[in-house]
């Protein structure tokens, strides 16, 4: 039996949720379809050590809420994981939301009936279910991708991708570990680990540039001026370029003398959170010459904390300027390849050639080992629409319609899918964001339109092919002069583990978000311009 709904919504983290609570207050009859057993999205899968925000925990929670403002308090200034689920969690409570939650229920395609104008998805297992529109909210870092080193699975120990940690505890001591990637959360886990570890041994390819986190836990009296201070907080979020609480310095590096560029480096580098990336000068992401002092001076500080120099100088990208890839935020990073039993294996030097039975052979050796673990990262952006059979109008393929780079209109529609909606898609600025901020703001605005588009009796929306060209070059152009658009990356949509990403396409956008909340905010004041309704 196929049961239908005003709207089907796939996936229950921080966009599923919130849009179901938004889309329930309409009245309409909504269900969301989860793989996981709970909700969460990226809080519930990344279970690993040193999970933890690189936003300010009190710049990400919801903002609607009064009442969840007032009763949730975190207790430090970039949550662990596990504080983070507990307060999805404490949300899913509070709006009572799991009872329109379908969990285990992984949603393998989606076709859109012209006749009948509804999509129709299938459910792992066969079921489907129908609904005249249909939204993802399937995250941009939620599929998991392994390397594709000959032998993955062959291995005797221990095996574990992070974004698929177990639930029960793992254990470290004693036992000789192999993580294979240094990104975000390898920098997070690596930290954790190298605290109980036996032997630890990094297999590297591409260092990062890490700053310090500074993270500590919430004083009552902060806490206390936090709750007080709420609305200025999401009001300064609101205005800033990625929407996180810091801004961008007005001034540009290059208009300083070398004293004051320093001073205000250090500054930074002592600061927690994304300062360093976010509120730095305001040309250091876009000008050459600019970014390579803030690169010169983070180059200094890993040579000033690791006491190897040969170590350090592996540990210092070559490839790319500070900032112009995610920045990993650390705590005590550095220090851990200062300590006699974590080793650092450069596989630019020595390339893994494959994963054995005892453990990983590189082009110089067998590294003998009790565990592996695979921090290595996500099909970002679009590899979880790529994981379900999108299918729009005379069946046409979503993933073949991107194939050359993703082409939407806001990065919330595109032509020949009707009625559906990319939450956190593609080319919408929440791929670049303090996420919970722009959340907000791709729902509230796709709930606004639904609401609309029932007052006046209509069903079907879908953008235009012009308005997607021209919204598509518009992305482009945001692009263009960062220095990001340089560097091969996962927002630069490259993934050497995943076939077929191996050419730079521009998978965010870089307008800043509230450029982005103008243009749909003047979208719907234009009557939907660019949006055939009917
Ligand atoms: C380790 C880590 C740390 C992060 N830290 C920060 C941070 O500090 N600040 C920040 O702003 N952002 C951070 N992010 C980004 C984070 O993904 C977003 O902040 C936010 O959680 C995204 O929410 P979402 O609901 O859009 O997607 P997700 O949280 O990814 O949720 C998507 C859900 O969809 C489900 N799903 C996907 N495909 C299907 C399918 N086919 N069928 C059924 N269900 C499906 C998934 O199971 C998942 O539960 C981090 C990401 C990671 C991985």
């Amino acid at each position: 039996m196929t049961t239908s709904y005003d709207v089907i919504v796939i996936g229950a983290g921080i966009s599923g949720m919130y849009q179901l609570h938004r889309l329930r207050e309409l009245g309409l009859r909504v269900r969301v379809f989860e793989a996981g057993e709970g909700v969460g999205g990226t809080w519930y899968w990344n279970r690993y050590p040193g999970a933890r925000f690189d936003s300010e925990s009190w710049t990400y929670g919801y903002s609607f809420s009064e009442d969840i403002l007032r009763e949730w308090e975190w207790t430090e200034h970039f949550a662990p994981q596990p504080e983070t689920l507990r307060y999805c969690n404490f949300v899913a409570d509070k709006l009572d939301l799991r009872r329109d939650i379908e969990f285990k229920s992984r949603i393998r395609a989606a076709r859109y009936d012209e006749a009948l104008n509804q999509w129709e998805v299938e459910i792992e297992g066969g079921k489907r279910a129908r609904a005249r529109f249909l939204i993802t909210a399937i995250g941009p870092l939620s599929a998991p991708t392994m390397p594709t080193i000959p032998g993955v699975g062959m291995f005797r120990g221990e095996a574990y991708h992070t974004a698929t940690w177990p639930h029960e505890p793992v254990t470290f001591a004693g036992k000789r570990v192999g993580i294979i990637g240094t990104g975000a959360t390898a920098v997070q886990a690596i930290t954790e680990i190298a605290k109980t570890v036996g032997r630890l041994t990094v297999f590297q390819r591409t260092p990062n540039w890490c700053a310090p986190l500074h993270n500590r836990r919430i004083t009552p009296e902060e806490q206390a001026s936090i709750k007080a201070r709420y609305a200025e907080i999401f009001a300064t979020c609101r205005d800033s370029f990625g929407c996180f609480i810091h801004q961008a310095d007005p001034r540009h590096a290059l208009e300083v003398t070398p004293e004051v560029r320093e001073a205000f480096y250090e500054k930074l580098y002592a600061e927690p959170g994304f300062g360093i990336w976010m509120g730095n000068f305001r040309d250091v992401l876009i000008n050459a010459e600019a970014n390579a002092t803030i690169t010169e001076f983070m180059r200094r500080k890993i040579r000033s904390r690791v006491k190897d120099p040969a170590l350090a100088e592996k540990l210092i990208p070559r490839n790319h300027g500070f900032g112009t890839r995610r920045v990993p935020l650390e705590s005590g990073y550095y220090e851990v390849f200062n300590q006699p039993n974590v080793r650092l294996v450069d596989l630019r030097e020595t390339p893994i050639e494959r994963i054995t039975p005892a453990g990983i052979k590189t082009s110089a050796e067998e590294h003998e080992l009790d565990m592996i673990i695979y921090a290595t990262g996500f099909d970002a952006i679009t590899g979880a629409f790529d994981r379900i059979e999108i299918r729009g109008r005379g069946g046409r393929r979503l993933k073949d319609k991107w194939a050359e780079g993703p082409r939407t209109y806001l990065g919330l529609q595109s032509e020949g899918f009707p009625n559906l909606f990319t939450l956190v898609g593609p080319h919408n600025a929440a791929t670049f964001c303090n996420i919970p901020r722009c959340i907000e703001q791709n729902v509230d605005w796709v709930t606004a339109l639904l609401r609309d588009m029932r007052e006046r009796g209509l069903t079907c929306v879908e953008p235009t092919a012009e308005a997607e060209r021209e919204w598509t070059e518009h992305v482009l152009d945001t692009g263009r002069r960062m220095l990001f658009t340089q560097v091969d990356s996962w927002m630069m949509g490259i993934n050497s583990n995943v076939a077929g990403k191996d050419k730079r396409t521009f998978m965010v956008y870089a307008g800043g978000a509230p450029k982005y909340r103008e243009r749909c905010e003047q979208v719907t004041a234009a009557g939907y311009v660019g949006f055939v309704l009917r």
